[in-house]
């Protein structure tokens, strides 16, 4: 499903991945684990830059969110959708929003705790509830496939639990990035550590475990 064969990034002549050969199969849920700067949100991007686009399968959360700010809730969310519909369809939506479509984003911003904010603009959310936003935008879209950067770094535990559990029961293959290993060993069926752009793991989550993990972190 994707395969990457040795590639590399650099930034202006620095490099920020090298030699990344990876393999991932449908079904598979996997974290990217590293101290920042080990080259998380590079190998995601690159990875969001070779899925085919024309096939709209492919949902992802950057790490920045990518919201429109002066946008509402409800268009930011529904952007997940833009592709499936004609560019007449989601014209109307923005100026006079589709009841069947509001009615969709709100069961998902429901189960987000972020029903109250519908109409709000996304400007006015805080960085946790904007978080929230980038991932009910990820639910709205119908692919198979997820990309998310760190899409619980700005949420408490229970709300981190609850996004994880969301976000992998809806989609069926998700690449993570994510900086608490626990969450990565708890969701995750295979985990990758990058270490200044190379990978220095690549195992099974159940061949791993925290303090194996953590020594990633150290300087
Ligand atoms: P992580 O997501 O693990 O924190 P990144 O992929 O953001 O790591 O960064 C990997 C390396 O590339 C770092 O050394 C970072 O400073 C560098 N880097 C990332 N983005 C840019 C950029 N836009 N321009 C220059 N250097 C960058
Ligand atoms: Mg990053």
């Amino acid at each position: 499903m994707i395969h990457l064969k040795s590639a590399n990034v650099a930034y202006k002549g620095k490099t920020a991945l090298s030699d990344i050969t990876l393999h991932v199969s449908q079904g598979e849920k996997l974290a990217l684990v590293g101290r920042s700067g080990s080259g998380k949100s590079t190998l995601l991007n690159l990875l969001y830059e070779t899925t085919d686009k024309l096939s709209n399968d492919t949902a992802f959360v950057p790490q920045e969110y990518g919201l429109v700010q002066n946008l509402s809730v409800y268009h930011n969310v529904y952007m997940g959708q833009l592709g499936q519909h004609s560019t007449l369809y989601n014209l109307i939506n923005l100026m006079k929003p589709f009841s069947e479509q509001v009615e969709q984003v709100s069961d998902i911003l429901k189960n987000l705790q972020l029903s109250e904010k519908l109409f709000e603009p996304v400007a006015q959310l805080s960085g946790g509830q904007q978080q929230r936003t980038a991932i009910a935008r990820a639910l709205m879209h119908n692919g198979h496939f997820l990309l998310a950067d760190e899409p619980v770094s700005s949420l408490d535990e229970m709300q981190s639990l609850l996004v994880m559990n969301l976000l992998c029961k809806q989609f069926d293959t998700i690449i993570f990035s994510l900086h608490d290993v626990d969450l990565a060993l708890k969701f995750c069926d295979r985990i990758i550590g990058l270490d200044h752009g190379r990978v220095v793991i690549d195992d099974r989550s159940e061949n791993l475990n925290r303090q194996q993990l953590l020594k990633l972190y150290e300087e």
